[in-house]
């Protein structure tokens, strides 16, 4: 059983080709020649006898050499935190340093001048 990794939909597409036909057709005769057949192309459908007949070289399509070729799916797309992040920013930031206290400056204004009171009123 090989481990599945786990949490991802996407699995690796294995595109298999068949290329060069390496059947030696000179085998009876002890030598060694190939048909010279670059690619192997079905004879038929799917699904019938003659989907693994070469229609080049007619030839058996396990003659023809075997490529396997794995495509990585597409990375997931991955939505970017931005707000959070620059929350994060903001909060780990130290606080700005305290304002130092503004001099107090007194305004002296003369002493008001006393009210004028009634000067006959007096018991
Ligand atoms: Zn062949």
């Amino acid at each position: 059983m090989a481990a599945q990794p786990r949490g991802g939909r996407a699995r690796p597409v294995i595109l298999v080709m068949y290329t060069v036909c390496l059947r030696n057709h000179a085998a009876a005769l002890g030598g060694y020649a190939v048909d010279g057949c670059g690619e192997f192309t079905p004879t038929g459908e799917d699904g019938t006898p003659r989907e693994f007949l070469c229609a080049a070289c007619n030839c058996h399509r396990n003659f023809h050499q075997r490529i396997e070729m794995e495509i990585p799916p597409p990375p997931p797309r991955r939505r970017a935190p931005r707000v959070a992040r620059r929350a994060n920013l903001a909060a780990a930031s130290p606080p700005p340093p305290p304002t130092p206290p503004q001099p107090v400056v007194e305004l002296i204004y003369p002493p008001p001048s006393p009210p004028l009171t009634d000067t006959g009123s007096e018991s």
